[in-house]
């Protein structure tokens, strides 16, 4: 039938310069591919089991009390106290942070990088990344008319040369993107790294937006927050978010940290990218955050996720597909080089459609994805049912494709 509607009434291109190579996210197009195929989902980072009732029950009762208005754009005041107590939980012997005019609660990380890559970054701009660099980083630095320059990890253990992260710096250097615990190595990290990468900061002048949205998922290994460094508070956005630690990924609650002067910086974009974001979500973390300091929910979340990490692991190495160690984070990877496909994307393409078990291939987290390791990242955010589902699938790959 003939549209009503006349389409080709635009001459010329519709979209501006700076969505130019912005495409469809890899896990949108993966999570697209599992559900067309009926496949196991291990490719996009989201939990598939049930969120906290206490997480839950909170929500439910600031709807019921009728919290349905905007809230303040900086975020819910009774949620900053509660956020400034938690950095004093998580960070002691750091400063403490002002609620006032130090935090703001935005819709998820996703929105606090974006806001803070245009608050702080000017056209013509670089701004330094590690990478393997997670997908939203790239367009971010783009949008705002800025590159990106990048510090590769190096295999075994995610390492950077700190020559080359020194030559990185320049006069045009205005912002370095930090993610511990990384997404999607599972490194985290450790304190002299960070010093290095704070000296780097301070001699250039360069600000930190740090990515952290892991922070409470760790094994083995302590999380530390590079702003609670000598001298780093004044340079840093320190970046979290409800999502991953009380496994509500659809909420998007995220908050920042930072100084008065970058937090200012900050909330002029937030202001007019979404305002503000679901008020009953925000009084909810409110309740929350103290609840679970007190109940032991963190040791809790670690546990769970060690269990599911090991469960992972097993079925991975039953289909021996290796998975390299990890820290922190909910991910597993795995060198499918040698095993007759076409790089990692042709292996998660027919993992998918072949197998029925959907993975992220992480060429998709480097500018270069034809320079990268041949990779694949298995979620383990998954109910020990869905991770045991992908077992006799993984096993059919692992006998027609053999290392
Ligand atoms: N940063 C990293 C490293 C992530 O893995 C994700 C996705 N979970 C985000 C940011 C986005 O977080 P949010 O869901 O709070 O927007
Ligand atoms: N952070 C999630 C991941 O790495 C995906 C979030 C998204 O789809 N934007 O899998």
């Amino acid at each position: 039938m003939a549209s009503l509607i006349d389409r080709s009434g635009m001459r010329g291109r519709v979209s501006a310069h700076r969505i130019d190579g912005v495409g469809t996210s890899i896990f949108t197009e993966i999570t697209a591919l599992a559900v067309r195929h009926g496949a196991v989902n291990l490719g996009q980072g989201f939990p598939d089991f049930a969120a906290p009732d206490f997480v839950k029950e909170a929500a439910a009762r600031h709807i019921r009390d009728d919290h349905n208005q905007y809230a303040a754009s900086p975020g819910v005041p009774r949620l900053r106290q509660a956020l400034a107590d938690d950095w004093r939980r998580r960070c002691p012997g750091a400063p403490d942070v002002d609620p006032n005019d130090e935090i703001t609660v935005a819709a998820g990380a996703t929105e606090l990088l974006h806001d803070a890559v245009l608050a702080i970054v000017n056209p013509g701009d670089e701004v330094i990344v590690f990478e393997p660099a997670y997908d939203a980083y790239a367009p971010d630095i783009a949008m705002a008319g800025a590159s990106a320059r990048a510090v590769p990890l190096g295999q075994p253990d995610w390492t950077f040369d700190p020559g080359l992260l020194s030559a990185a710096f320049g006069p045009r250097t205005r912002a370095l993107l930090l993610n511990t615990p990384h997404n999607p190595t599972g490194k985290v990290f450790s304190r002299a790294e960070l010093e290095i990468v704070a000296a780097l900061c301070q001699r250039h002048d360069v600000t930190v937006i740090s990515d952290e949205v892991y922070s409470a998922i760790t094994f083995d290994t302590v999380h530390v927050s590079i702003a609670t460094l000598p001298g780093m508070f004044e340079r840093t956005i320190t970046i979290d978010s409800m999502g991953k630690t009380f496994s509500v990924t659809g909420w998007k609650v995220g908050w920042a940290i930072a100084p008065a002067p970058l937090s200012a910086a900050l909330r002029a974009v937030h202001q007019f990218v979404t305002f503000t974001n679901a008020t009953p979500f925000q009084e909810a973390l409110a309740d929350i955050l103290p609840i679970a300091a007190r109940d032991g929910y963190y040791d809790q979340l670690r546990a769970d996720y060690r269990r599911r990490r090991d469960l992972l692991s097993a079925v991975l190495r039953a289909a021996r597909l290796l998975p390299l160690p990890i820290g922190g984070a909910y991910f597993l990877l795995t060198d499918i080089s040698g095993r007759g496909f076409d790089g990692d994307a042709d292996f998660c393409r027919r993992l998918v459609s072949e197998y029925g078990v959907a993975a992220i291939p992480t060429s998709a987290f480097y500018a270069d994805p034809s320079a990268a390791p041949t990779l694949a990242r298995f979620c383990f955010a998954k109910k020990d049912e869905t991770i045991a589902a992908a077992a006799p699938r993984l096993a059919a790959l692992a006998s027609k494709n053999p290392p």
